[in-house]
């Protein structure tokens, strides 16, 4: 068994059984416990890894009795139940550091190096330290903060709420039509250039929950729009165009439009309406 979990990065310590372990994750700094796992019997074990989301049985084929086997899916249960809470708590811990560090937060310098470089003001975010923040909402609720470094590396909270929380640049109240877009940059270029408010999904994975709330929010009244990346980038390499896909999906889950950057002439390095309105404007990154 410990070599079946070894195969998946998961390093146990012998003799520990039917009780929750955390471990570190291989591709986070040391420390980190951000993997789990639980040894049901000698055949059989489930890990998961918080920060990649995933959940995962190890069995060794052999003979095994109803007994252990139902014994076997009693434990699962349980540590699908226990993943589930640990996940609550950390969403919880996480929501209330993003509100402390939010109220804390002093308005945004203008100058600083990441909105200087996008041309952009600083809808609706704050800033602690070198930091910029955007707010991140679940039913009203903030959950979580993006940190967007000077450098534009940017990182939400550890174990905060990311599925269905969304930002948002501009107002939703009396808009006839509304943007969904996955980065805040871009966001906040599309608000410049058409002036519709803009929800903010934060990466691809996202756009599709963040429209079906959206889409159950607003009355029929309203148009949406979807605003993807085009990440050609990863085409060129011959993987899949992930924001194209994730664009595309979300527009035919809400029934909603879709609505691709088109690029500028002798341009291969624009992804996104943020890229390519800087591009227009000659120079940029
Ligand atoms: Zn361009």
């Amino acid at each position: 068994m410990a070599d079946a979990l070894a195969r998946h990065g998961v390093l146990i310590t012998p003799g520990a059984w039917g009780r929750f372990h955390r471990f570190d994750a291989p591709d986070k700094p040391k420390g980190n416990a951000n993997g789990w796992y639980i040894i049901h019997s000698p055949r059989a074990a489930s890990f998961g890894m918080w920060h990649l989301d995933i959940t995962e049985t190890v069995t060794l084929a052999g003979p095994s009795s109803p007994e252990v086997s139902a014994q076997i899916r009693l434990e699962m249960m349980q540590a699908r139940l226990r993943q589930e809470q640990e996940r609550q708590m950390r969403e919880a811990h996480a929501a209330e550091q993003a509100r402390c560090w939010w109220t804390q937060a002093r308005p945004t310098d203008p100058s600083h190096p990441y909105l200087a470089r996008k041309r952009l003001p600083a809808y609706n975010l704050r800033q602690r330290g070198g930091m910029l923040l955007m707010p991140m909402y679940l039913d009203g609720e903030l959950v979580n903060l993006e940190r967007i470094s000077p450098d534009g590396m940017k990182r939400t909270l550890p174990g905060g709420r990311i599925k269905g929380a969304a930002s948002l640049v501009g107002r939703l109240a009396g808009a006839e039509s509304v943007l969904v877009a996955e980065g805040w940059s871009t966001a906040a270029a599309l608000h410049e250039t058409m002036g519709y408010p803009v929800v903010i999904a934060r990466n691809a994975d996202n756009l599709e929950p963040v429209a079906r709330r959206l889409r159950q929010r607003l009355t029929e009244k309203v148009g949406i729009t979807i605003c993807g990346d085009d990440d050609r980038h990863l085409s060129a390499k011959g993987k899949p165009n992930k924001g194209r896909i994730a664009a595309r999906h979300s527009a035919l889950a809400i029934d909603a439009k879709l609505l691709m950057p088109s690029f500028c002439e002798d341009c291969e390095t624009c992804t996104d309406f943020a890229d390519v309105r800087l591009c227009r404007q000659g120079g940029g990154e």
